[in-house]
């Protein structure tokens, strides 16, 4: 099956997602845009309205409490969030970190990733560094064996959240090997060095740099078996979360742009009825169709594929489509509405801003087209297109 039908439970939680956007975050975003930055009381507000309306932890297992939503039914609500901007959306799509609930010893669950699950506590992840970031296998941040001890040392940059987060989860070579580590952000030897600011801000997280000098943690901070695997499997998801949102995005700003054009008139006529503006929305709407299929279909393969290197490839295919995707229809969202495109005020001014990043993090789009040309050339075309002619 290349896309199954949405359960009617999981249309009805998509639904119930699109009203708590537009009727709590859309208002939310027209405060930030009036102040020009967010107002962390009414953040706070808002998340407990979302965790109180189940939009949070819908990932977790059932013997954690959760509803373990499958991946189609998580692009589905990610999708929503995707609408809003300064990042609010990720209050109506709060996942919890379940990698780290399948990679975490029970004593770290203790101490780390259940009350993350209760939200006592939050996790940032910091693997990018000055010298690394699409080059993940380049970082140089270390840890050595001291007694019962690891001693770090190293740069991390761009960690989302970091400013707010309690520890992080953070990747250093040890003896050698590539391994997370959960550290305190109050960890003697660890300091925010910068909190920088981007083309994104007012933003709901910030994306701080810290250093690592002789920062002390325990071995028992150490997770074992996780390091590559376990980033990969972060970023597989984070991937589909993406081009999820991508064309959340997407639709409102045809949506915008689709008002505008029957509403405003030039030159004694709706611009509706000029083909100059209608192309543009045909293409947007047929290349949204396009992304909404391939992301559905790569969160699908997440659920039923055992395969994950395929499932890696297709979750890389559709952040690279729906954030390209979501790129184009910005552009021609803003040149619909003209000068109003172009005034902060406006939702469409807003996403062409947001959604750039979306080609870079979680890995640009060229490393994405490495990995799809790379699958290609080591098993070619018949495991991503599910068909092998006879
Ligand atoms: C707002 C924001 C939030 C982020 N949050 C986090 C976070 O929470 N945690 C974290 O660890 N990281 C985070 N990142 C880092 C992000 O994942 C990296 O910025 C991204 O992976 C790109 O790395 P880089 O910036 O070092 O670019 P580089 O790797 O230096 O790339 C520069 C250019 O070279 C191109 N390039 C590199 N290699 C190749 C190749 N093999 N073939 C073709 N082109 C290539 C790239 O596509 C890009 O165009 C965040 C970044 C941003 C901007």
């Amino acid at each position: 099956m290349i896309v199954p039908e949405l359960p009617p439970e999981i249309r009805e939680l998509k639904a119930r997602a699109a009203r708590f956007v537009e009727e709590e975050l859309y208002p939310a975003e027209a405060h930030i845009a009036e102040r020009g930055e967010i107002d962390r009381h009414e953040i706070h507000d808002l998340k407990d309205k979302a965790r109180a309306a189940g939009f949070s932890n819908y990932n977790v297992p059932a013997e954690h409490g959760g509803p373990d939503l499958p991946m189609l039914a998580q692009v589905a609500i990610e999708e929503e969030g995707g609408k809003a901007t300064n990042g609010l959306g990720f209050i109506v799509c709060e996942r919890a970190p379940r990698e780290l609930l399948e990679l975490a010893s029970p004593e770290q669950l203790e101490r780390y990733v259940l009350p993350t699950l209760r939200h006592e506590r939050q996790e940032a992840w910091a693997i990018t560094e000055p010298g690394a970031g699409s080059d993940v296998g380049a970082i140089a941040a270390t840890a050595e064996r001291d007694g019962d001890d690891w001693v770090l040392n190293g740069e991390k940059w761009f960690v989302t959240g970091g400013d707010q987060a309690d520890y992080l989860v953070l990747l250093a070579l040890a003896d050698g090997e590539q391994t997370l580590f959960f550290v305190d952000k109050d960890a003697p030897g660890l300091t925010l060095t910068r909190t920088p600011r981007f083309m994104h801000d007012p933003y709901l997280y910030a994306h701080p740099e810290f250093r690592l000098e002789n920062c002390r943690v325990a071995e028992a901070n150490r997770i074992r078996g996780g390091g590559g695997e376990g980033a990969r499997k972060w970023f597989t998801v984070e991937r589909l979360m993406i081009a999820a949102r991508c064309c959340g995005a997407a639709e409102r700003l045809i949506d915008l742009a689709r008002a505008w054009a029957l509403e405003r008139r030039a030159f004694e006529q709706p611009i509706s009825q000029y083909q100059g503006v209608q192309f543009p929305l045909a293409d947007s709407l047929t290349e949204l169709l396009a992304a909404r299929l391939i992301t559905y279909h790569a969160a699908h393969e997440f659920d039923v594929n055992p395969d994950a290197k395929i499932v890696h490839g297709k979750a890389a295919m559709a952040k690279l489509y729906a954030s390209e995707m979501a790129g184009r229809v910005a552009d021609r969202a803003v040149q619909i509405l003209g000068g109003r495109g172009y005034m902060q005020e406006n939702p469409a001014e807003r996403h062409f801003r947001e959604l750039r990043v979306d080609r870079i993090w979680e890995g640009t789009s060229e490393i994405q087209r490495v990995i799809v040309a790379g699958g290609l050339f080591k098993r070619g075309i018949a495991p991503y297109v599910g068909w092998e002619a006879p």
